[in-house]
């Protein structure tokens, strides 16, 4: 059985900053980290607008705790798929600094995982039900090890978002993001299209010919995503029509193929407070569901992700918000409409952690 270390911030006159340097000790983390390794610091910036993601004085502890471990942290993060302050390293790294994740408060560098433009990603071969191959963000896939730090919270498309939606969805490359998303075919709108051909020299396939506009033959395309990211005019545009169930089993094989071949030298933080309905990918946020719980920390993802929404299901949300039933005892699944048990299930199956453990307490 997994265990899953867990501080709680009620009834007690303690730093949480503190609570997260006991956490890391206790969970082992410092043993997952030999001397000079890099280590990604895998975190989620904010979205411009927001202010529900985690601070970055707790990413801080996490770092301080790394290079004392002996390793050279960074923090990082992959490009969004949607146009917002974050599609490309420029904006990315730009909105992540105006949220307080400096070097000077953090103590590291900031990488974006896939790159200027989201093209900078390695294969990495999983054999899942979903993909074969899983395009992983190079800073992810080079690095030695990996800590996440998660903001445990709602997700629309998932029903909530953890430690595995961090690292799956956030590991992956642009294009990744759109095979998560959907399945479908990319459409050029030729309206839109200026015929510049930038599309051409991105597809893999040769599948693209441009005259007046870019067209697609089906026949040899692979629907691999990388001519909707490519596209300086949105004219490919981005497909969302998912079911909740695949999404989150792809979401799963992804955060598998981040965390392949690290011989184990993997961590996740999960910070359950400030759970807010939505993702920190909106450009704003809604109040809390529940109250501030605590932190917790594993070696296992799922085992985490498990706790962490065991833990938010059991107590008593806060009224007047989203939720209407604050007793729930599912209360993502009440607000998305999402059995986001999907998330739980694949990874387990595919041999990403246990659903079952033992929450350890820590002071
Ligand atoms: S989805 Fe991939 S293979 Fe298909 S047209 Fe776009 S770039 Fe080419
Ligand atoms: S990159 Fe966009 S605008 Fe340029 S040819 Fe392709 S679809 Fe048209």
């Amino acid at each position: 059985m997994a265990k899953v270390y867990f501080s709680s911030i009620h009834g007690r006159q303690k730093s949480r900053l503190e609570s997260v340097e006991r956490l890391f000790d206790k969970a082992g983390f410092a043993d997952l980290i030999d001397e000079d390794d890099l280590v990604a610091i895998k975190v989620h910036f904010g979205e411009r607008g927001n202010t529900a993601f985690l601070s970055p004085l707790y990413v801080r502890r996490v770092v301080d705790k790394v290079k004392a471990a002996g390793g050279r942290p960074f923090l990082t993060d992959g490009n969004t798929l949607y146009k917002g302050s974050r599609s490309n390293a420029v904006d990315h790294l730009t909105t992540a600094i105006e949220n307080g994740f400096s070097y000077a408060t953090v103590g590291a560098p900031l990488l974006i995982s896939d790159g200027l433009n989201g093209h900078d990603y390695l294969e990495v071969e999983i054999g899942g039900k979903h993909f074969d191959r899983v395009k992983i963000g190079s800073a992810i896939r080079e690095a030695d090890a990996i800590i996440a730090v998660s903001h445990f919270k709602g997700h629309e498309a998932t029903g909530f978002g953890g430690a595995i939606k961090n690292v799956g969805m956030g590991c992956g490359s642009r294009a990744a993001k759109q095979l998560m998303h959907s399945d479908l075919l990319p459409t050029v709108d030729s309206g839109v299209c200026s015929a510049c051909e930038r599309c051409v020299g991105w597809c893999p396939a040769e599948a693209i010919s441009v005259r007046s506009a870019a067209a697609i033959d089906y026949d040899k395309c692979l629907g691999c995503g990388e001519c909707t990211v490519s596209c300086p005019k949105g004219a490919i545009a981005i497909n969302w029509k998912t079911e909740p169930q695949a999404i989150q089993e792809k979401v799963a094989e992804y955060a598998l193929g981040a965390i392949k071949d690290k011989g184990g030298k993997v961590g996740f933080v999960n910070f359950v407070i400030d759970v807010v309905p939505d993702c920190d990918c909106w450009s704003w946020n809604d109040a809390p569901i529940a109250p501030d719980i605590g932190i917790a920390a594993s070696t296992d993802i799922v085992a985490i992700d498990q706790a962490s929404v065991d833990l938010v299901n059991s107590t008593e949300g806060i009224k007047g918000g989203r939720l209407t039933d604050p007793y729930s005892k599912d209360k993502f699944g009440e607000l998305s409409g999402i059995d986001w048990t999907s998330q739980l299930a694949h990874a387990e199956r595919i041999g990403l952690g246990k659903r079952k453990y033992e929450l350890v307490r820590v002071g």
